[in-house]
């Protein structure tokens, strides 16, 4: 038997086993109703002329079976109208519009979650319809917001790094907490050690358990109730120990309590992050090194990498919140991906970041000619690399670095007029953007462009972490689920 696709992917929920009546099916049935009423039939007179029982033609227009296509064509002749008539996927009317789109939000996944009744929507007044209509509307509107798409999650991106920007991503009052804590467990300079970091730990009452099970979404996770942090075994022989625990204890330091929205989720992230590396790099100790460093013209992210034992993203991050408000300079800090996404950027130097139309960096494309772009294609990855860049804003220099692992740079960089502070000035590497002009580097040349724009096909490697929404829930991005059974597993036996 010939049908089109879309009623037999009706027909084929059809059986009671199936997941239930499809949306077609209920458009279909809704308008056997209509054209049924329309020509004044019963559904008993109606079941004769096809020679069906009433109740057959009653399922069949509450949609909750589809019609195979000899019985629509006899519908059809029954009522004098086509069958293409009856497979008009559009509303007949008003009514009928509001009608298919509460039923069809009954049937939702949405709707299902909340174990609510569904309603026959048939017998409502209109008013009571368009109530439920504009609620269902309202929540699936909120749901979404609440799920943190790309898009808000940009939006809240974009608000933050203003933020910062104005306070030249300096934070004072982190800094005092930060002093506070390292004065407590008695911090005398140099670098922080394990054992004081697990000092901090022992200061908020937390005992540390490194675990080899700890869920794939995290990177620690506490029970508030039993004072205990759990960290990843490969914390221990990882290249910073101290790193994740002081994330995961700032938030404690910091009094954070469960994330209301996106937004807040956000600001606790960045402050958790910032608090973890003024412990690493106390603004005491950091400051004078830096301040040193300038005057003799040598400022150096390795060094200050070197000096207290942190990571190069660590250092160079922790730099751009000294470096404006202790040492006068405007900077700029980039994270690429090695396929040239932006990952994390901040700028209060006036460094023409790449935007989408709604002012958000993060997964847009760096300039080609970007330092964090060309690192990549540096053979050494040993030695620090140096550059000028000749931008429509100005000359910037900036040094980079590709971090372990290959995939993502770092660099950090300055107007031209601020490179005198800085070791590495003396490069002769220099390149020239003209980016946001899509002729610098996001289009192809003339000539070949004239040769292949149309005969070429390229299939797109699809950037999944960009299309997908950030996974809903209170700490967005983590199975809570996954959290909790780790948490009943490791539960301390009671006394
Ligand atoms: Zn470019």
């Amino acid at each position: 038997m010939v049908i089109t696709s879309r009623v037999k992917r009706a027909t084929d929920h059809s059986d009671d086993s199936g997941p239930g009546p499809s949306a077609d099916a209920l458009s279909i049935g809704r308008r056997i109703r209509h054209y049924r009423t329309a020509a004044g039939l019963t559904l008993g007179q109606l079941g004769e002329r096809i020679d069906r029982a009433p109740s057959q033609i009653s399922v069949l227009e509450n949609g909750k079976r589809e019609p195979g296509l000899g019985q629509l064509r006899d519908l059809a002749a029954a009522l004098g109208v086509t069958t293409d008539d009856l497979l008009d996927p559009s509303p007949v009317d008003a009514r009928q519009a509001l009608e298919l789109e509460v039923e069809r939000n009954q049937m939702s996944p949405l709707y299902s979650s909340l174990h609510l009744p569904a309603v026959k929507v048939k017998s409502l007044p209109q008013d009571a319809l368009e109530a439920i209509a504009g609620l269902q509307r309202q929540l699936t509107t909120m749901v979404r917001r609440r799920a943190a798409t790309p898009e808000e999650a940009r939006r809240v991106n974009r608000a933050l790094r203003e933020q910062m920007r104005q306070q030249g991503n300096h934070f004072p009052e982190l800094e005092k907490v930060a002093g506070e804590v390292l004065a407590r467990i008695g911090y005398d300079g140099g670098p922080l050690s394990q054992r004081q970091t697990a000092a901090v730990a022992d200061h908020l009452g937390y005992s540390l358990h490194y675990v080899s099970d700890l869920p794939s979404s995290t990177r620690a996770v506490a029970d508030t109730e039993n004072r205990r942090l759990y960290l990843s075994h490969e914390d221990v022989t990882g290249h910073d120990p101290r790193s994740h625990l002081l994330t995961a204890l700032a938030s404690h330091i910091l009094g954070h309590s469960a994330p209301a929205d996106y937004e807040e989720f956000l600001t606790q992230r960045v402050e958790a992050n910032y608090l973890s590396a003024a412990l690493m790099l106390p603004e005491s100790e950091a400051v004078p090194l830096l301040q040193r460093a300038k005057k003799n013209r040598s400022i150096s992210v390795e060094e200050l990498r070197d000096v207290f034992g942190v990571s190069y993203e660590t250092a160079a991050h922790r730099f751009t919140n000294l470096a404006t408000a202790h040492l006068g300079l405007p900077v700029h800090f980039m994270k690429v991906h090695s396929s040239g996404t932006v990952h994390k950027a901040y700028s209060n130097d006036g460094l023409p970041f790449p935007t989408d139309p709604l002012g958000a960096i993060e997964g847009q494309y760096a300039c080609k000619r970007f330092t964090s772009r060309t690192v990549h294609r540096v053979a050494d990855r040993f030695s620090p690399y140096f550059q000028y860049t000749d931008t429509p804003g100005g000359t910037f220099w900036c040094t980079a670095r590709v971090l372990p692992g290959g995939d993502f740079s770092v660099s950090v960089g300055v107007p031209f007029a601020h490179v005198g502070w800085f070791e590495g000035r003396e490069t002769t590497k220099r390149s020239a953007s003209r980016c946001p002009d899509p002729s610098c580097c996001r289009e192809a040349p003339d000539e070949l462009a004239k040769k292949w724009e149309h005969a070429s096909w390229p299939s797109a490697r699809t950037h999944a972490s960009l299309l997908a929404a950030v996974p809903p829930g209170i700490f967005p991005g983590v199975d809570t689920t996954e959290v909790y059974t780790f948490l009943e597993r490791h539960e301390p036996d009671e006394g």
